[in-house]
């Protein structure tokens, strides 16, 4: 089959570690006989540098014309303070693209255990959550008010039901993928827009008779996933919190070098990418991890083309070189083999 890929390597770390990803997929289009075209494009910083503009429109268009855009990061303190901030880049993609949801896997990779800042008793059943959150409403979106003498401000909250359907769709679809328990997260006690949210999410819940649908409140979601984390196959919540618990789910998994995120709309068309960012701090010396890009690409397989023993394969030859003991500098410990960025692409791209 043949796909037609938007490349965004974006800043800092972002064209490394999404050339590593490509090495993977072209080791991909070569054992399972597909054909991939790349387009590479601008967004962030570098594109503020080259067009004046953190989002040109030829990215756009470009983006919209392909089958899926894989991203690495942008961002970092070249362009601190500028006027134009190259995260509007990412704000104004998900508009354009129309990705109203967010989905963040967040698995406890066994080789990684002594990464989590939980102790091992917590974790002694496991962790595999998704957090599936509401990407472009409620309060980051709401209107923005503030008094001209600065002596109050407020940002409004707000969900039509349409809203909370769409992404409550998304959640259900991919609780039957998974072990069919989706927990929504709202502060229906407290927040008007959670109790229609809450009411929204269980008449949906009568189209999915398999999947068993919990509430739980945001402070006692945050608590449950820090002392038992096992507990949770998906989580469905709103933009502001899903912001923060699928953060705290990432963390609990180990390292921000590992993991993956889907946004996705209405149609087949995702992007994906790292949860963490342009790294600044590591860019160009060839330490980055790259494995957390190298499984969005693997999402992408997935969910956006169906490809999903090329997924598995992917995952697998992670899997794989981790057991041969091969580590980037975040995930290094004692007794394993220090590789580059570079290196570990190549290492999974051999072993796919
Ligand atoms: P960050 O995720 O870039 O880095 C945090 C720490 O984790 C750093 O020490 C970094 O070296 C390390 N790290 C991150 N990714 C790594 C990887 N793949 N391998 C090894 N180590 C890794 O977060 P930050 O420092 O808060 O932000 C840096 C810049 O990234 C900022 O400009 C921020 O706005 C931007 N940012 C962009 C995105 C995005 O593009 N989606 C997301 C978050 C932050």
């Amino acid at each position: 089959m043949e796909f037609n890929i938007a490349l965004i390597p974006g800043d800092g770390i972002g064209p490394e570690i999404v050339a590593g990803a490509v090495t993977v997929l072209k080791a991909v289009e070569k054992k399972f006989g597909h054909k991939f075209n790349f387009t590479e494009t601008y967004m962030g910083g570098c594109a503020i540098d080259k067009y004046g503009e953190p989002l040109p429109q030829e990215t756009v268009d470009i983006c919209k014309s392909s089958d899926s855009v894989l991203l690495g990061a942008v961002g970092g303190p070249k362009w601190d303070g500028a006027p134009k901030r190259p995260e509007a880049g990412l704000l104004g993609i998900r508009k354009a693209l129309g990705l109203y949801s967010n989905l963040r896997p967040s698995i406890l990779k066994p080789q990684l255990k002594d990464a989590s800042p939980l102790k091992d008793e917590k974790l002694k059943n496991g962790l595999d959550v998704m957090v599936v959150r509401e990407l472009t409403g409620g309060i980051y979106f709401g209107n923005r008010e503030k008094a001209e003498d600065g002596s109050w401000a407020s940002d409004e909250e707000r969900y039509s039901v349409e809203e909370v359907k769409r992404i409550g769709k998304i959640a259900f679809d991919t609780a039957m993928l998974r072990n069919k328990r989706l927990v929504s997260v709202d502060k229906a006690n407290v927040l008007e827009s959670s109790r229609l949210w809450r009411r929204t999410m269980t008449e949906l819940a009568a189209e999915y008779p398999e999947v068993e649908l919990s509430h739980m409140y945001v402070d006692n979601a945050a608590m449950q996933l820090a002392i038992n984390p096992a507990q949770f196959d998906v989580i469905v919540t709103s933009n502001i919190f899903g912001d923060i618990l699928s953060d705290l789910s990432s963390a609990i998994a180990g390292s921000i070098g590992m993991l993956p995120s889907a946004s996705l709309g209405a149609t087949k068309c995702g992007m994906y990418e790292p949860i963490h960012g342009s790294a600044p701090d590591i860019a160009g010396m060839d330490i980055a991890n790259p494995i957390a890009t190298i499984v969005s690409a693997a999402m992408m397989l997935e969910m956006s083309f169906g490809l999903s023993e090329e997924a598995k394969a992917i995952n697998t030859a992670v899997d794989k070189v981790l057991d041969m003991n091969y580590r980037t500098a975040d995930i290094m410990s004692e007794g394993m083999i220090k590789t580059g960025c570079k290196k570990m692409a190549e290492l999974i791209a051999e072993n796919l």
